[in-house]
């Protein structure tokens, strides 16, 4: 008998992961729908300098725009695609986009670098800057530094050697790196130590808690800290007033991304928005 309910209870398993990878089959075919569709886009977010008052870049963040759901943020849809075959396609997609963006800011008189997001399994795939170089190759009229990418944490980077060896590459392609959300996830200090990184990028939990929590204070300080020890610029994220980019500003963080400067938006939008930009008072030097 427990043999049997053993053989049942196997069944029972069997189907079910079934049905489960049946589902995954089905989703993984409307991203890819969806992609062939056109119905992805990228948007732009500023970084500026709080100091200067400058936008230094901009870092293009994916949205699905789903015919019935509207739309879509990346956490909705990036976590199904991971550790499939349209996860490099998808790369592949927001590369061309964003360098096309480039190009488009080129031709508005903007010289903005624009970041793009890369999961690290797609930089750990071995021919990763090879990849990336034979991308750019199509848009030999974009300088050296017109794209950055920012890596992106969706598992612990193991084997850290190859991956500072494409960082090295990509460095001498002009594409410089920046650590995303750092101190939260897998981001470690051996990163910062073996990995030939230009930028890091507080993570906004921490600069959202900084104001009342004493912890995450001490880990902007922190960060902000190691940043200049390593001779790295430091961004932090999700600034979402002016009272904590002026915190930043005295703790000597001046780059920044959030909501008090700007959400990510269309490319024109992001075009004219450029137009217009000032530094809030408090940041502006006497
Ligand atoms: P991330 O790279 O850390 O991007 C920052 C996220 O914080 C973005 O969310 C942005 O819209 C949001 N954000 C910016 N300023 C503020 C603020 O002041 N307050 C708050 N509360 N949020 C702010 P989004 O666009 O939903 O993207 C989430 C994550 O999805 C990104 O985190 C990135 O890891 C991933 N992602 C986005 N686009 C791509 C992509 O093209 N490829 C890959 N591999 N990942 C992407
Ligand atoms: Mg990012
Ligand atoms: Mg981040
Ligand atoms: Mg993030």
């Amino acid at each position: 008998h427990a043999k049997q309910a053993g053989r049942n209870r196997f069944f029972q398993f069997d189907a079910a992961s079934e049905r489960a990878a049946q589902q995954v089959l089905a989703h993984t075919a409307r991203l890819h729908t969806a992609l062939t569709q056109h119905q992805f886009v990228l948007y732009l977010q500023p970084k500026v300098d709080m100091r200067q008052g400058t936008v230094i870049g901009a870092e293009a963040l994916v949205r699905w725009n789903h015919p019935e759901k509207g739309l879509l943020a990346p956490g909705s849809f990036l976590p199904q695609m991971q550790g499939t075959a349209l996860e490099t396609i998808f790369g592949a997609w927001v590369v061309d986009t964003a360098l096309d963006m480039a190009v488009t800011l080129h031709n508005h008189g903007l010289l903005l670098p624009v970041s793009i997001n890369i999961a690290a399994p797609h930089l750990q795939q071995a021919d990763f800057a090879d990849w990336l170089a034979q991308r750019m190759a199509c848009y030999p009229q974009l300088p050296k530094g017109s794209l950055r990418i920012e890596i992106t944490e969706t598992a612990a980077l193991y084997n850290l050697e190859p991956v500072a060896q494409t960082l090295l590459q990509l460095r001498e392609m002009g594409v410089c790196t920046a650590l995303d959300d750092f101190g939260t996830g897998y981001s470690s200090l051996t990163y910062l130590r073996r990995l030939p990184l230009e930028t890091i990028k507080i993570d906004q939990s921490f600069v959202r808690g900084m104001a009342d929590d004493a912890g995450d204070l001490a880990i902007v300080q922190g960060v902000i800290g190691l940043a200049r020890s390593f001779d790295y610029r430091v961004i932090a994220e999700g600034v979402e007033t002016v009272a904590q980019g002026s915190m930043l500003l005295q703790m000597g963080c001046n780059l920044a991304q959030g909501y008090c400067i700007a959400q990510a938006m269309p490319i024109e939008e992001f075009i004219e928005w450029v137009g217009r930009w000032q530094a809030p008072l408090p940041w502006q030097q006497p």
